[in-house]
């Protein structure tokens, strides 16, 4: 039962770390389950599934979007999404900005790093990142508040790897805090973590770690 994968994984979690249940490809009816077990944090990664969601599932779900967004779909999930963990560009950046400011509203972000091996995952690499936050311009994007960073580990069954890997994650968020946002005590959160690797990310530090199939089971990607 979904409940009683949920209550297995959020028992072993910390204080200080969070679950996203990641429902994309699940059936309305999945998500339902794990919100009457307490569950309000959910994240998708395509767009127009997300939209249909958010309409028609309860207003207190905390909808996060954890997959690559397109500039141009951008607008859809501006006036409701509670935190986008996948900003791979500044262009991106200053585009949900662009699209915040329209409707007043400051929009949560993390900066995707890119640290894992697989040649096809998004994000910035450390240095790419750190040559954006030194230009300067994000200072002027209101609409947005950059609250951390999200990276993806090397998909193996090696956990030395997953584990350096973590660790180059946690240590780029830490030098990220104490360089650019000493003074931002939203700048706090460090998403990693999958179904298979999440024990590992939380013993490096994860505040949010986005566990989908070990609570719906496998993905149906024919729906
Ligand atoms: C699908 C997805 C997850 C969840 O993966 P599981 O292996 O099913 O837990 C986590 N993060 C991102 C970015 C994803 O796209």
């Amino acid at each position: 039962m979904i409940k009683d994968k949920i209550a297995a994984i959020v028992r072993t979690l910390p204080a200080t770390t969070r679950l996203v249940a990641v429902s994309k490809y699940h059936p309305d009816e999945a998500i339902l389950e794990a919100y009457d077990a307490g569950q309000r944090v959910f994240g998708e990664s395509k767009v127009q599934e997300l939209v249909g969601k958010h309409d028609r599932l309860p207003s207190d779900v905390e909808w996060h979007f954890i997959g690559h967004l397109q500039t141009n779909k951008v607008k859809y999930i501006v006036p409701f999404i509670a935190l986008i963990h996948s900003i791979d560009s500044f262009k991106l950046l200053a585009e949900v900005d662009k699209q915040a400011s329209k409707i007043n509203r400051r929009v949560n972000c993390l900066l995707q790093l890119h640290v894992a091996q697989e040649e096809s995952k998004f994000g910035f690499t450390p240095q790419e990142c750190r040559e954006m936050l030194a230009e300067g311009e994000w200072k002027q994007l209101r609409n947005v508040r950059i609250c951390g960073v999200m990276g993806m580990a090397t998909n193996t069954d090696d956990d030395e790897q997953i584990m350096h890997e973590f660790c180059l994650l946690s240590e780029f968020f830490k030098e990220c805090q104490s360089t650019w946002f000493k003074e931002e005590d939203s700048f706090r959160e460090l998403s990693m973590g999958m179904s298979d690797d999440y024990p590992l990310a939380v013993q490096a530090g994860s505040t949010l770690i986005r566990v989908g199939s070990s609570i719906f089971g496998e993905r149906d990607y024919s729906r």
